[in-house]
């Protein structure tokens, strides 16, 4: 198994549910809503607070996509302050924007297996999830 596949394990593990929101509060990470513009989230630590900032101009599907997008940053790489998830960052390469998305599909996928009659896209808009993230699964 992968890095992130066992962070997301453990992750479950502990916070018995998948539901991102439910874990950052567990964990003790301030969420915030703001408009944003072409930024749809981002994360920060200062003087050892986590903070999740989610554009309030989102829908509730896709902030819960960005919460654990964000979550997976908090997770791995707490320390790290620079992200900032813009809907180009949906594709990028960036190991560590890579990781974060890969843990928010891996999460939000978690309870829901995919069916054999559902395409890819089927069951990615199922689990509200970017089609984005479809290497993933
Ligand atoms: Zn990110």
């Amino acid at each position: 198994m992968d890095f992130v596949s066992r962070y997301v394990d453990k992750t479950i593990k502990i916070y018995k549910t998948n539901d991102p929101f439910s874990i950052a509060n567990q964990k003790g990470i301030i969420i915030t809503e703001l408009p944003l513009g072409e930024t749809l989230g981002l994360y920060m630590m200062r003087r050892r607070f986590q903070f999740i900032t989610l554009n309030s101009d989102m829908n509730l599907h896709e902030k819960r996509f960005v919460c654990a997008h964000e979550l997976g940053h908090a997770i791995e790489y707490p320390e790290c302050n620079t992200s900032f998830l813009r809907k180009t960052t949906l594709t990028s390469i960036s190991r560590i924007e890579v990781q974060a998305n890969k843990f928010a599909t891996l999460l939000l996928t978690y309870y829901d297996k995919m069916e054999n009659w559902m395409t890819k896209d089927q069951y990615l808009k199922m689990c509200g999830i970017p089609v984005e993230m479809s290497r993933f699964i």
